[in-house]
């Protein structure tokens, strides 16, 4: 896979891309990630990217002809038009869902945004698709794309380790996951649940089921309407008081 990230900013992305788990796998080849600087499309003689917005008001926006140019050299140097994301608050909220859709796409570019946003009319026409981290504003779309592209490159054969498998994480299954415990078995007069040393396996995963099913009913229960339950999973739910209807 190869994501091309265009912003004011690629110091900053790169640096944290070459970082840990997604840093070892970008060195190794499993994806490929390049950030453009924007900044050098720029045909101002000053190189200027942004200006005061048309009808006054506050701060600069970004202008349309450096992010447009930086995206057909792009789109040159990835030797197609890659799905392009424009991260923005006023985009639909990121999900594992489709985090999992666009780790399947074989390329993907993210425009990043900055000061008060971007001249609509490059939007309108290159932007295939707006996402954003969260309802509320931050100063740039940097830290946001970098949070896209962890999720979606962890998801790849090959980045994480064999044993850090994803599938039973929180969202991945509309479940948030059970809790965890390592060393030492006791801490602070709190111990480790007796369960987990029992050794027996069948016991364990139906443990960390239901811990994962109260959990999930105590702090989002909006999910369970999109997990796949069984019928043992709704018994339980019930024998804990939880009533899908009340949902
Ligand atoms: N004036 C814009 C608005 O009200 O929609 C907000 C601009 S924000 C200060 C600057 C940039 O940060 C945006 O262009 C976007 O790229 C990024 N950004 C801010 N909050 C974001 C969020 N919640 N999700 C994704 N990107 C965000």
């Amino acid at each position: 896979m190869r994501i091309d990230i265009m912003t004011l900013f690629p110091e900053m992305c790169d640096t944290v891309l070459n970082e840990s788990i997604i840093g070892r796998a970008r060195a190794a080849g499993v994806f490929t990630a390049k950030c453009h600087q924007i900044r050098d499309y720029s045909t101002d003689k000053h190189r200027r990217t942004d200006f005061a917005p048309y009808g006054g008001g506050m701060g600069m926006l970004m202008q349309t002809q450096p992010i447009y140019d930086c995206f057909m050299s792009v789109c040159e140097q990835a030797g197609v038009r890659p799905h392009l994301i424009y991260m923005s608050p006023q985009g639909k909220v990121l999900t594992q869902e489709r985090v999992k859709e666009l780790s399947q796409m074989d390329n993907i570019a993210i425009l990043c945004g900055h000061y008060e946003g971007i001249d609509e009319r490059v939007i309108e026409e290159i932007v295939d698709e707006e996402i954003s981290v969260g309802d509320y504003v931050i100063t740039g779309g940097e830290l946001p794309a970098l949070i896209l592209v962890d999720a979606v490159a962890r998801m790849l054969p090959g980045v994480l380790a064999e044993e850090e498998s994803f599938e039973e994480e929180s969202h991945y299954s509309s479940l948030l996951e059970y809790p965890q415990y390592t060393r030492p078995f006791e801490w602070r007069g709190r111990q480790v649940p007796e369960i987990l040393i029992s050794g027996h396996h069948g016991n364990i995963e139906k443990w960390r089921r239901q811990q994962a099913l109260e959990r999930t009913a105590e702090r989002r229960p909006d999910l369970l309407k999109k997990a796949e339950l069984t019928k043992a999973d709704l018994e339980f739910l019930k024998s804990i008081g939880f009533d899908e209807d009340d949902e």
